[in-house]
């Protein structure tokens, strides 16, 4: 596993976003306001984690999700 850097997402507002776990390829929604990080479902690497308020990801953002 290598480190990655977190990018904060830009302009995202309050939505549930998929992103996909640079790793393992699993593909996860989460929300773009989060309070804790986010781990991967399947290899458990922290794919997002929040950043006073707005997360932050080492994820590429598959698409916007409903
Ligand atoms: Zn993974």
């Amino acid at each position: 596993m290598t480190d990655r850097p977190f990018v904060k997402l830009k302009n995202v507002g309050n939505k549930f976003i998929k992103i996909k776990c640079p790793d393992c390829s699993n593909e996860q929604i989460t929300f773009t306001k989060i309070s804790s990080p986010v781990t991967c479902m399947i290899c458990g690497n922290t794919i997002a984690r929040p950043t006073g308020g707005t997360l932050e990801t080492t994820s590429e953002v598959v698409e916007d999700a409903i």
